[in-house]
């Protein structure tokens, strides 16, 4: 018996150990790609010869890692990579959310006391986020210690950066990187630089064309015009192909987000940071988080196994093989800890999954779905004679309990009615609610996500629970947002020149994240987070 212990905990030790600790570290690379399902890393893996080459053959791979809340999107997901904390019980619930408190709709790094430096867009920061995250952890152990942030998205970039980051940069849909006066007074003069260089203007009459010859693209996925990919570069008839370009009347400055240049854009400007502030530069560790915010769009079009999501990871290879490159002049691959993962994962499109044999999926009605919750709301305004008892909002349900309470309604009655309804639209048979799951038992793995996603105010009284396989995408396109598998799992690297590829096969809860990479520098975590280190097992 004494040796089987034995034997497990070395085994534990040696699979778990963290390969470099602090002294070796002079600069954490944490990157997130929006939308990554694993697959989209393994499946093109002979073709890779640049940057996701690198990271794989050089990768502690955990390939069972997954989201443990329920709704996956990209504000949740980048909180919980951000702060090693599930978002709902800090109150971090959607991108956007009705608030029954204020009776309104909030976003989730909404600020309206800041202001944006660089641009335009709207006024956000953390301000509003009531915890610390990675990056503050590290400045406390290490005051000197630098931590940045860049992504497409806003929320991306404030969210992973944490409290009191050195500065969080996003773009504005209007063709600059912009930060906030929440974490700067003035604009850094490279910044203003970065920007004028940009010239978005300029993508106008380009084209997204594929970086390999079309055979290639039928091997690793699947013919280019299939239906229910979307046709954004509209042309008559209905055509989802390549090559992809923007219409006369578009926005370029909006659209050029769900191309592969933008994730150029955003990775130039995380060299740029990394040399203009002299990150990796001394002993004290610093954090730069990068987030790649063109894949999520990119994939709702056309799904994970189009060939323009097997294009995207080509030119991303190579556009991450530049970005190392830039690193390694600047700071030393070896000083550097690299960490690749994604906010959440997504659904192959449905008429694709029908394709390969899955046919329980679907796309949402949306007429269905308005008359079954306008039915709701006439039903309970008939019995009941007030039409403000039930807020619908995004497929959540909130009460009125003041006036619950004042005629004496049960709860249970507003439950019966909703669910009557709302089953009864094709691809959803099940309303869960937040009396369920906070009974939920331990071992109930979807409820305990719903846990992890609710909040005992804030939170809904009752969720629609899409059926597997469906999204409310319609016609075309697909989404993520479940809290099915194919939602929750992302890839997850930690990622060292000169390291060996191992992969890990035993379960990883994405709030462990955070965690593991403090043990890694050494840096104090606070004790009440949700996550803890993955490398723990060898203290
Ligand atoms: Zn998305």
């Amino acid at each position: 018996m004494k040796k089987w212990i034995y034997f497990v905990l070395t085994t534990a030790v040696i699979v778990c150990n963290p390969p470099h600790k602090k002294a070796d570290t002079k600069l954490v690379v944490f990157i997130s790609i929006d939308h990554l399902r694993p697959d989209l890393l393994t499946r093109f893996d002979d073709l890779y010869t640049g940057g996701f080459r690198w990271f794989i053959d050089h990768s502690l791979w955990f390939t069972n890692t997954h989201h443990e809340h329920a709704y996956t999107a990209t504000g949740p997901g980048h909180f919980v990579l951000g702060t090693g904390r599930h978002p709902g019980p800090s109150g971090v619930l959607g991108n956007s959310w009705y608030d029954p408190e204020k009776k309104e709709k909030v976003y989730c790094v909404e600020d309206s006391l800041s202001n944006v430096l660089g641009g335009g867009g709207r006024k956000v920061s953390y301000r509003n986020i009531d915890c610390t995250g990675l990056g503050d952890w590290i400045k406390k152990s290490n005051p000197k210690s630098k931590v940045y942030s860049v992504a497409g998205k806003d929320r991306t970039s404030i969210l992973l950066g944490g409290k009191n980051p050195d500065l969080a940069i996003w773009y504005d849909w209007q063709g600059h990187f912009v930060t906030s006066d929440y974490y700067i007074s003035e604009v850094p003069a490279w910044l203003i630089q970065f920007n004028q260089t940009l010239h978005i203007e300029n993508y106008r009459d380009s084209l997204w064309r594929r970086t390999l010859d079309s055979e290639t693209y039928i091997q690793f996925s699947r013919e280019d015009n299939f239906f229910g990919e979307s046709d954004i570069f509209e042309t008559d008839p209905y055509s989802p192909v390549f090559p992809i370009g923007f219409g006369s009347e578009e926005d370029i400055f909006d659209n050029i987000g769900r191309t592969p240049w933008f994730e150029k854009f955003t990775l130039d400007l995380a060299s740029t940071i990394v040399i203009e502030e002299q990150l990796g530069a001394d002993k004290y560790p610093d954090i730069l988080f990068v987030g790649l915010s063109a894949t999520d769009w990119i994939i709702h079009n056309w799904g994970p196994f189009s060939q323009e999501a097997m294009d995207l990871m080509l030119k991303l290879d190579q556009y991450l093989n530049d970005f190392l490159i830039s690193l390694d002049q600047s700071c030393g691959l070896e000083n550097i800890q690299f960490i690749l993962t994604s906010d959440h994962g997504g659904l192959p499109i449905p008429e694709f999954l029908e394709k390969v044999g899955i046919k329980d999926g679907g796309r949402i009605n949306r007429d269905s779905y308005i008359s079954g919750t306008n039915a709701i709301l006439k039903e309970i305004e008939i019995k009941y004679d007030e039409d403000d008892l039930v807020k619908i909002n995004s497929g959540r349900f909130y009460y009125n309990h003041q006036k619950l309470k004042v005629l004496k309604i049960d709860q249970l009655e507003l439950h019966d009615i909703i669910r009557t309804h709302i089953t009864s639209i094709d691809g959803i048979s099940r309303l869960i609610t937040k009396t369920e799951i906070y009974n939920a038992s331990e071992n109930d793995t979807l409820l305990q996500r719903f846990k992890n996603f609710t909040h005992p105010t804030k939170g809904p009284d009752a969720v629609i629970l899409l059926d597997k396989h469906w999204t409310f995408r319609n016609p075309y396109g697909t989404g993520h947002g479940t809290p099915y598998d194919y939602d929750s799992h992302v890839p997850l690297l930690f990622v060292r020149n000169g390291q060996d590829q191992k992969f890990i096969r035993r379960k990883i809860q994405t709030v462990d994240i955070a965690p593991t990479i403090a043990d890694i520098l050494q840096v104090p975590f606070p004790p009440k987070i949700d996550g803890k280190s993955i490398f723990e097992v060898q203290e």
